[in-house]
């Protein structure tokens, strides 16, 4: 009797072998999809934008994928699918990209116009190679591959694929509301992301900061008055809001409003390790940013951790007064600063927005008013490194790239994977093929033909391990 092991490892290696013996025709296709212009951000080419989407769900259809959709939103179309016959007790995926690109400004910088793929020096060049269209494209392949070699998935797989992305997401939580029926799964893999570097490392993103972000206004006489009139008396808004704003971070860049930390998740030991073990050269570090020297930062935390897996307080703009040529010897009327407040799992920005407010009022000196608003919030994601989905995550990865990932948090935010967290209690595996050094968002974008043929060979893996499992298992709840 064959155990269902081999035969799974069978299925697998079709899969793959499909993949190798359709190389020349995936990348002419890949290059169809490329050559459509879809910038979310131009509404001149709204209808490119939605050409992407027909294209992906006829694919989509032609693959043997069901119940392809395109759903209108107020801006432009959202795209799902599924495929559900893997069984009683299988699990089931959510598979995110984005199909939209970024403009292509300045367009004299490309050595090739951005939307007429070029294969050069084993890479592709074009708008949206590695951002995201290559990425969704390889999802495409993949499925296709085990379609057309065993006719079926080893997951039930959906899918929504988004074109608004470039432009923030704006319609995708109210869809994530109201359709959880389409999306729901027992894990969701993203790929909009990168390998670790270029020589075939890949990673696995899996945490990342929320945000808090706010207006502090400080208000003090009816209208700007004579500093030397008024000065000694009239206490001023911008000497106040610089005193109250330095007064909000200590020496080492912590935040000193009461409650600020009490809901941040410590490190645990896996995590620490996995921080340990990525390659990092601050030298490089500061090259790349012209600073002198990192920042003191929390002494228990070392400057990567710091970078992604702890708090931030950030000054983003400030100002107030008069700022023109010369003197003017006011005393202004207000002054104002904006703040980013990166957050980190389990902060809730709201909560956030409750102590704030309460240390503003309690350090605002009687003589101003004080006005503070928080512009907008997003939540956190972690997916914990015990989660049942990074063990047959990190195995498809290593099949498909020789090499074991590295496990990453980033600094940043992604809205949908908070969404997708705090609206469906799901988990992301962000699991990117992009190149790092590939110019996304810049000109002569490009992502290696390497990423893309060891992109798909894992996704052909991951469904296959990920298969091997119960949906509840994988769940990890
Ligand atoms: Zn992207």
């Amino acid at each position: 009797m064959t155990t269902q092991h081999t035969d799974t490892a069978a299925a697998t290696a079709a899969a793959v072998a499909h993949l190798r013996a359709h190389d020349a025709e995936h990348f002419a296709q890949l290059d169809e999809f490329l050559r459509i212009e879809s910038v979310s951000a131009d509404p001149g080419r709204n209808d490119e934008v939605r050409r992407a989407a027909w294209w992906i769900a006829d694919e989509l259809e032609r693959i043997g994928v069901e119940r392809a959709t395109i759903h209108e939103t107020g801006a432009h179309p959202i795209v799902t699918a599924e495929w559900m016959h893997a069984g009683d007790g299988a699990p089931t995926v959510l598979v995110y990209c984005h199909y939209d690109v970024q403009p292509t400004d300045p367009i004299d910088e490309w050595v090739r116009p951005p939307f007429e793929p070029r294969h050069e020096d084993e890479r592709v060049y074009a708008r949206g190679a590695g951002d995201d269209k290559g990425q969704l494209f390889m999802h495409l392949k993949a499925v296709e591959a085990w379609m057309r070699t065993a006719g079926r998935l080893p997951v039930n797989l959906r899918f929504f694929f988004e074109g608004d992305e470039e432009v923030g997401s704006e319609p995708v939580e109210q869809f994530i509301a109201g359709h959880a029926d389409l999306l729901r799964a027992d894990v969701c893999v993203v790929s909009d992301g990168d390998t670790f570097d270029d020589d075939g490392t890949p990673a696995i993103g899996y945490g990342l900061r929320g945000i808090a972000y706010w207006e502090v206004r400080v208000h003090g006489p009816r209208q700007d008055v004579h500093s030397g009139q008024y000065g000694g008396g009239v206490d001023n808004p911008a000497n106040v809001l610089v005193r109250m704003l330095a007064s909000l971070t200590d020496e080492r860049g912590r935040v000193t409003v009461p409650g600020f930390y009490d809901a941040v998740r410590d490190l645990t030991d896996d995590e620490r390790a996995a921080y340990a073990a990525l390659p990092f050269d601050e030298a490089t570090w500061r090259d790349e940013t012209g600073v002198a020297a990192a920042m003191d930062g929390e002494s228990e935390h070392s400057l990567l951790e710091r970078l992604s897996a702890r708090p931030t307080f950030d000054i983003n703009g400030i100002w107030g007064g008069y700022t023109g040529e010369g003197a003017k010897t006011i005393i202004p009327a207000w002054a104002a600063a904006k703040i980013s407040t990166r957050l980190v799992p389990n902060q809730d920005y709201r909560e956030i927005e409750q102590s704030m407010k309460a240390h503003l009022a309690s350090i605002a000196p009687p003589t101003v008013r004080v006005d503070a608003r928080i512009i907008h919030g997003g939540a956190p994601a972690i997916t914990p490194l015990d989660h049942p989905g990074i063990g047959p995550a990190s195995r498809a990865l290593e099949a498909g790239f020789g090499k074991a990932p590295l496990f990453q948090r980033s600094g940043g935010s992604v809205p949908v994977v908070a969404a997708l967290d705090s609206r469906l209690g799901l988990k992301t595996l962000m699991v990117g093929f992009a190149n790092p050094t590939g110019n996304f968002h810049a000109p002569n974008e490009w992502m290696s033909l390497r990423n893309i043929r060891d992109g798909m060979v894992s996704l052909v893996h991951l469904w296959a391990e990920l298969g091997a499992m119960r949906g509840s298992d994988l769940r990890g709840d």
